[in-house]
């Protein structure tokens, strides 16, 4: 058997700066490793609010002002 074709992978614990923390597999010697950013405050979340957050300020400029910017 190829018992040699995957390197050592094992369980490590990843903890992000919000707080939240997972288990992972990893080929890395460290058992943890700290993250940044996770798939629970990644960019794109907090991004994401962001954008629906602008775009009802958004809505909300357009009917105060009604048809200058519909157009
Ligand atoms: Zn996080």
């Amino acid at each position: 058997m190829r018992a040699n074709i995957h390197p050592n992978y094992k369980d490590i614990k990843v903890v992000c700066s919000c707080g939240n923390s997972f288990e992972t597999r990893s080929t890395k010697e460290q058992d943890k490793l700290h993250l940044d950013v996770c798939s629970k405050c990644h960019p794109f979340y907090t991004g994401k609010q962001k954008i629906v957050d602008t775009a009802g300020r958004v809505e909300k400029f357009k009917s105060r002002y009604g048809s200058t910017f519909n157009r």
